[in-house]
């Protein structure tokens, strides 16, 4: 384990193998004690002296006997999914999703704010704070909040370098409004990373649950991006500005883009360039729903046009379809991925996508690597990056489940009302900043200044 993240890594063997007996019943689901036991190399004496402290924490249960269970240490664990939420949010370009998600990353809520313009993002910042605010007084259960942004996000700064079509967000400082707005830990990473996590968590194959993970998350929404998980740890390089597949170009003498560089993926086939696209030649008139629609409205209209049987619908399609194959061909070329996963905005246009990715990745990619290369749409049930959300406050959750479940515990005593000497009421507005939250013990300074860190070492 690395020390990057201070407080967020257990700082006790205690702490350490009790992340590392959650992680184990997260990915497998109920187990006895001897097959964890088993499987982390530690004795049964040393299990059932953590599990017990785990069961008195809230962090796992006992389901009752396994089949063919003949003693004590066959009883049914599990790690109580449904006893935790997390707050996740979605900043898109103008769109902004959130939900709170249990550690299954079930959604429970779910809701988007008003689409967001040039003019009203630090209004739109003002109703996120306002809305996670309101959710985390409402249920002391909710022990994290965690945002996905566009990237390229420098982790450190907390700022995004660029976003293409709506600067505005580039004067956001996402560490300075969020980290320390909450009473509870708040994670920030950029959206296909967190994309890509969500699909290792919520949507495991079998070969992510073995050996380690090397996938990718090919996010094809309003902006274009990749987020790679290789052996298991995310790719984010030194910025944190990594894969960023939306800029690499597949036409040196092509469209001008706003990075400065020509020909870039994200100008042909972003939910941006799709939506331009059908109001400019030679789609002009064809659609003239598109004017008054946003970005993601424009293209599930396109999608339905097509799938209804529109020539015309049909022939933009498939052009924006070998664009993506493009940028795939790329990441099985870059990554030598097992698993690449499409998703957001542009992956609803479904099947006729993903054959046309397919054959294109298998004309042109390298063929040693394209035949281990397994490509699929998004199984996720809701969007990808608003469940990788959720999932980067998961992943660290599973990290230190004995902080989170001191930290729901506190929580929950506040919620029983003010305690005799002080203050404390259950008004939201006191966790403020700057305001007198002496009495609130959230997360230590250490894990609220810095954005999230995928650390694994
Ligand atoms: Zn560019």
């Amino acid at each position: 384990m690395g020390h990057r993240t201070g407080a967020c890594q257990p700082s006790s063997t205690s702490e350490l193998n009790q992340a590392r007996i959650s992680g184990q019943l997260y990915r497998h689901g109920t187990l006895s004690r001897a097959s964890i036991a088993k499987a982390l190399g530690l004795t049964a004496a040393a299990i059932s002296k953590l599990v017990g402290r785990m069961i008195e924490a809230g962090i796992v249960e006992e389901t009752g006997d396994l089949p063919g269970a003949l003693h004590r240490r066959s009883i049914g664990l599990r790690l109580r999914t449904d006893a935790y939420k997390v707050i996740g949010v979605k900043f898109a370009r103008s769109q902004v999703l959130w939900g709170v998600f249990d550690l299954a990353g079930d959604p429970l809520k779910q809701g988007e704010l008003p689409r967001v313009s040039e003019g009203n993002i630090p209004g739109t910042v003002r109703a996120v704070t306002s809305l996670v605010d309101t959710e985390l007084a409402s249920d002391p259960a909710i022990v994290a909040v965690a945002m996905a942004v566009p990237g390229p996000y420098l982790r450190d700064e907390g700022r995004i370098a660029l976003v293409t079509s709506m600067q505005g967000w580039r004067g956001v400082n996402f560490i300075d409004e969020f980290s320390r707005a909450f009473p509870v830990p708040t994670f920030i990473e950029q959206d296909a990373r967190a994309g890509a996590l969500a699909q290792s968590l919520f949507a495991p194959t079998e070969t992510d649950g073995g050996s380690p993970t090397n996938l990718a998350y090919y996010l094809v929404g309003e902006g274009v991006g990749l987020g790679v998980i290789d052996g298991g740890r995310l790719i984010n390089g030194e910025r944190g500005g990594a894969t960023e597949l939306g800029h690499v170009s597949i036409d040196a003498a092509g469209r001008r883009c706003e990075c400065g560089n020509r020909g870039c993926l994200e100008r042909y086939c972003s939910a941006v360039a799709i939506h331009k696209a059908m109001e400019e030649p030679p789609y002009r008139g064809h659609f003239p729903e598109a004017a008054g629609l946003s970005h993601a409205q424009a293209c599930r209209f396109l999608f339905l046009q097509a799938s209804r049987g529109d020539g015309t619908a049909r022939e933009l399609v498939e052009r924006i379809a070998s664009y993506v194959g493009y940028g795939c061909v790329s990441v099985v070329n870059a990554f030598n991925p097992s698993r690449i996963v499409i998703g957001d905005i542009v992956a609803a246009a479904g099947r006729p996508l993903l054959d046309t990715v397919q054959r294109i990745v298998a004309e042109r990619a390298l063929p040693e690597l394209r035949e281990g290369t397994h490509i699929e749409l998004s199984r996720l049930p809701a969007d990808a990056t608003l469940l990788g959300a959720a999932a980067v406050a998961v992943d660290r959750f599973l990290h230190s489940p004995t902080f989170f479940a001191e930290l729901k515990r506190r929580r929950q005593g506040e919620g029983m009302g003010p305690e005799p000497g002080t203050h404390a009421g259950h008004n939201h507005h006191d966790h403020r900043p700057g305001s007198d939250a002496s009495h609130e013990q959230p997360a230590p300074p250490s894990m609220r200044l810095h954005p999230y860190r995928q650390d694994r070492q």
